[in-house]
């Protein structure tokens, strides 16, 4: 149950000044439902309206907040033309401009004869002063109000800057005062302030300084964030390792009929990585192993012989993937590895329904079948097997640590393989794994043939279809990438489908087009045209529909490039280059192209390895965008900036540990008072998983 001090934060946004339920939608898109959400949307930028000069001493181009007598109205001759009141002070004139104004609003907010106390951006016109649309008039007596240091909020359009102010201001003095979860010791030494005076200063910035992410406030608010991630993670961990764990097998006849069988050798990254997994599964304890590799670096093969461990010991194993797709892909994949050691492969997946799905339900209840591949649909209810020791996660970065808790809680003492694909800089591997053990396949299968990468604008495309049709010409094998963006996915679909009837008109009737909306069975049969001989090019919309192996594909056209993430771009690079022939990928820009845009479009260009690839986009966008938002399913801080709080990060890392060393369910002093930051942050679900939560 989360604590009743925080009651307050988790009202819905309404219950703040301003905020009605016409603005609701717009705050919640902004910062999200809740009043605590308002409380991590900081200030950008400040307005210093401290200013206050004599009408004739206040420069154009400054902010200024000046005390003046209203002499006239001049309501708008026409429709076009503003509204003007004239005023002054013993120094000289100035005029406030409205457009599309009320008269009698204005009288009443400008009567004329009083004193106003009014703040805006001062501007030179004709010979005078004016100032368009002030931000404040308010009477004399209420200047307090209105001469400070204003914070400037991220908006959304519809939504007033005022507004926003008032609504965090509301949220901030909603902030209760909480035990203090920082050590002590480390909280005197950075010289922080309490969670609460932390939030109060960062929402009332007193200078450019305080805007940034090294301010002592926005820092102490960084760390809690991720002592929150982190903590979170270390709980999950040891909640699976808690649930002992058991020796699983031992290599035997099944596991070398496999690798004997096998039209290659294994890479000693292979080799290393699975006798790692080797060792943990042969200890009594459970396996939370990460195995990252590169696209096209070989995990499946790897998967498969820590799968074959789990069924040489009587037991079962599970293949968990993002999209059916790739579900059925892995499946082909896997039988073809292991044809011949009578291994007993089953699909499940959200497309199985009534008597179907029953059978495979009954057969991996009996045991019947050793490996049960599929999608979330894997960890649904009523799916129970015999003895499942192994589960395999595909992860892609879709599934998150809730799902890996549902699926290791079907098997006893479950040991768990988690595979990743995309490279992940170390910093931001411990936000999405915390301290999970890790293998890496640091090395390609040989013979694989490099890629040339270019990069064109969009006005080329004549040039690029040209390109294509004598590629096809020669034998090849072509994807074309169409993106998709979140905001407006029927129109790109519509763009994709476009473009497919293009391709076909030009290039004959060996196009096929593959989108997320499409059947199942239609997806499926695209895909196996092009897999097989059916097609020569295949248009896609996301990086999900072409997750496959097809190793006869050489070329890959990405359109709109610049609006992918790179580690995104180079997955889906990966796909080509896997077969004997050389591969060619175009990145098709939209012009015009920033200057950052194309310096991540060359580290593409020139560089193949994930690892780098991440690391230069790191430096290059914040970590938030660096996967793309949806794809990533990495966590997304809204205080901590990894590119400036790394080493924050491994300070909560470690403060994660220690914690659980020392109070493992939290209930010390410290611990109740950590408690009550997961739920600050949300993190209900990991507290539940504490003994007495
Ligand atoms: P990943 O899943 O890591 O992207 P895959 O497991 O799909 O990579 O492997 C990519 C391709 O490389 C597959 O066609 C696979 O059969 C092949 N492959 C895997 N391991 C080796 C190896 N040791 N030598 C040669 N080819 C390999
Ligand atoms: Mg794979």
């Amino acid at each position: 149950m989360r604590p009743e001090s925080l009651y307050l934060l988790f009202a819905p946004v309404t219950a703040l000044p301003g905020v009605g339920p016409r603005l609701a939608p717009l705050v919640e898109k902004l910062a999200g439902p809740h009043v605590v959400d308002l409380l991590w949307h900081l200030p950008y930028a400040l307005i210093d309206r401290r200013f206050m000069p004599k009408i004739a001493e206040a420069p154009a181009g400054r902010m200024a907040t000046i005390r003046l007598r209203v002499d006239q109205h001049y309501p708008s001759a026409s429709a076009r033309r503003p509204y003007r009141v004239v005023c002054s002070d013993d120094s000289g004139f100035i005029t406030l401009v409205f457009f599309h104004a009320k008269g009698d609003w204005l009288e009443k907010l400008l009567p004329v004869g009083e004193e106003r106390i009014v703040s805006g951006m001062v501007e030179a016109f004709n010979d005078g002063l004016q100032i368009t649309h002030p931000d404040h008039v308010v009477p004399p007596d209420r200047l307090d109000e209105v001469m400070t240091i204003e914070p400037v909020y991220p908006l959304t359009a519809g939504l007033p800057g005022k507004i926003m102010v008032k609504a965090a201001k509301g949220a901030v003095e909603r902030a209760p005062v909480l035990t203090e979860w920082i050590d002590g010791a480390y909280l005197r030494r950075q010289g922080w302030p309490t969670w609460r005076e932390a939030l109060c200063h960062a929402h009332a910035p007193g200078g450019e300084g305080d805007l940034s992410p090294m301010a002592p406030p926005r820092q102490r608010l960084a760390y809690d964030e991720l002592l929150a991630n982190q903590l979170a993670l270390a709980l999950v961990r040891a909640s699976l390792r808690k649930l002992a764990g058991r020796a699983v097998g031992r290599d035997g006849p099944l596991r070398r009929k496999i690798v004997e069988s096998l039209p290659f050798r294994l890479t000693g990254a292979q080799a290393r990585s699975l006798a790692e997994i080797d060792a943990d599964m042969g200890l009594p304890l459970r396996m939370l192993r990460l195995l990252q590799g590169d696209v096209g670096s070989g995990k499946t093969v790897v998967a498969l012989l820590a799968m074959a461990r789990a069924v040489e010991a009587g037991s079962q194993a599970a293949l968990m993937a993002p999209t059916e797709i790739l579900a059925r892909q892995h499946l082909a994949t896997l039988e073809t590895l292991a044809a011949g050691a009578n291994l007993r492969f089953a699909l499940l997946t959200g497309r199985d329904k009534g008597k179907a799905r029953q059978k495979i339900l009954d057969a991996l209840a009996a045991g019947d079948i050793d490996i049960l591949i599929g999608t979330h649909a894997l960890f649904q209810e009523g799916v129970d097997f015999r003895d499942l020791a192994l589960a395999v996660i595909d992860e892609q970065h879709r599934f998150g640590v809730h799902q890996r808790l549902d699926l290791a809680a079907k098997g006893h003492a479950v040991d768990m393989l988690v595979m990743t694909a995309t490279p992940i800089p170390r910093t931001l591997m411990l936000t999405a794994y915390g301290d999970m053990d890790v293998s890496r396949l640091d090395e390609k299968p040989p013979g694989r043939q490099a890629i040339d990468t270019r990069v064109l604008p969009l006005a080329r495309l004549d040039q690029v279809t040209e390109g294509v049709r004598r590629a096809i010409g020669a034998g090849a094998k072509v994807y074309w990438i169409c993106p998709l963006v979140e905001d407006s996915e029927k129109l790109d679909l519509a763009a994709a489908t476009e473009r497919h009837a293009e391709l076909a008109a030009l290039l004959g009737p060996r196009v096929g087009l593959v989108h997320g909306r499409m059947k199942g069975a239609e997806k499926d049969a695209a895909m196996a045209a092009f897999s097989g001989d059916g097609l020569d090019l295949l248009v896609a919309t996301t990086v999900i529909e072409v997750g496959v192996d097809v190793p006869a594909a050489t070329v890959m056209v990405i359109e709109h490039a610049e609006r992918f993430g790179l580690a995104q771009l180079h997955q889906l690079r990966g796909r080509i280059g896997r077969g004997g022939k050389s591969s060619t990928c175009l990145l098709l820009y939209g012009a015009p192209l920033s200057e950052n845009a194309k310096s991540r479009l060359n580290i593409l260009r020139d560089s193949e390895d994930g690892f780098r690839i991440a690391e230069e986009d790191l430096k290059l966008r914040g970590a938030g965008e660096l996967l793309g938002t949806r794809q990533s399913g990495l966590p997304e801080f809204r205080m901590a900036d990894l590119t400036q709080h790394g080493d924050l990060l491994a300070t909560a890392r470690d403060d994660a540990r220690l914690i659980l060393e020392t109070d493992a369910d939290l209930q010390k002093p410290r611990g109740q008072a950590l408690r009550t930051l997961l739920y600050l942050f949300e993190r209900d679900a990991v507290v539940k998983t504490l003994r007495s939560g």
